[in-house]
């Protein structure tokens, strides 16, 4: 079985090329920006009629959630434009399509966790463009998987958790939202559960939720972040207001993960558990 992994250098694609050697019956194509530029259709095409891929994961994304608003055509062209692209010449090739999406979609004004079917209404560019793009694969693509995730780190990449080890190198205390309730995913863990789903052979395509379990603020994530790793920089909580930043996240974005636990049988770990084990 042939899986092409897109935005390879990034921290997801990384994960999945980390534990890529338990896998030995699929044969991973691992591209990078440089191998695949998703937003060049030509060049998406031309790579699909060139090898055989029976299964697509789609890490390749613009990220930059504060940037966004002001590279707004840039994460459009990367996050709409490349997913309509690959979208289309996954139908074309018979090939499934894995779609990451982000929690980002929602609004946070939910007080429970989101469920696969509620409401979407992103405050931002980027969640904008990740639900549209969102749509083009549901549009061009009928063998796809849409996962949405949150909060993803590992050690790999740019993400929260090597941001605070960082700056605690250097700083006695830091101070941290916490008014943000969400749920923090290991990026192994969501590489696993991917392959997980490619293995199962599922016909059951849609939507589906996974970050790790439990729930906190970016404030409980940070100073259990510096409690596994000794590190004794105090973290101080504070509310949104005090550090603004261009782009608003959603308040609440706990993401409900009973329709992927049951369809995969799969078992989730706390996110503390998680943690340690990065
Ligand atoms: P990263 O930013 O670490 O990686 C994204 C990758 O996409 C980079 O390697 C980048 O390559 C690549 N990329 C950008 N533009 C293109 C392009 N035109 N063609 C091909 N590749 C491109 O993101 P993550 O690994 O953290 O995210 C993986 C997925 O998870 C994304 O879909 C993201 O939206 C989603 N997600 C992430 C969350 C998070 O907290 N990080 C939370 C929720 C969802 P290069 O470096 O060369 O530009």
């Amino acid at each position: 079985m042939v899986v092409l992994v897109t935005g390879a250098s990034g921290q997801l694609g990384q994960s999945i090329a980390f534990i890529a050697s338990k896998y030995p019956e699929i044969q991973f194509i691992f591209a990078s920006s440089n191998d695949l530029d998703i937003t060049n259709e030509d060049r998406v095409t031309t790579f699909f009629d060139q090898n055989s891929i029976d299964y697509c994961i789609n890490t390749a994304a613009y990220t930059a959630v504060d940037k966004a608003e002001s590279e707004s055509d840039k994460a459009y062209r990367i996050n709409v434009l490349g997913s309509q692209y690959l979208a289309k010449a996954c139908q074309k090739s018979g090939t499934t399509l894995l779609h990451i999406s982000t929690d980002f979609v929602f609004d946070g004004t939910a007080s429970v966790p989101y469920t696969e079917t509620d409401t979407t209404n992103p405050i931002g560019i980027y969640g904008k463009t990740k639900l549209e793009g969102e749509n083009e694969v549901t549009a061009h693509c009928d063998k796809h998987f849409i996962i949405r995730t949150s909060w993803v780190y590992s050690q790999f990449g740019n993400n929260f958790m090597k941001t605070m080890l960082r700056l605690a190198l250097d700083r006695d205390a830091l101070n941290v939202v916490n008014d943000q309730i969400g749920t923090p995913t290991n990026a192994v863990d969501l590489a696993e559960t991917l392959l997980t789903i490619i293995q199962s052979n599922s016909t059951m395509y849609g939507i589906y939720n996974f970050s790790n379990e439990g729930v906190c603020s970016w404030y409980d994530f940070a100073k259990e972040i510096f409690r596994v790793n000794a590190i004794s920089t105090t973290v101080n909580p504070i509310p949104t207001e005090a550090y603004p930043t261009p782009a608003k996240r959603p308040a609440y974005s706990v993401l409900d993960k009973t329709k992927i636990k049951t369809i995969f049988d799969i078992n989730i770990k706390s996110w503390q558990e998680s943690l340690l084990q990065t």
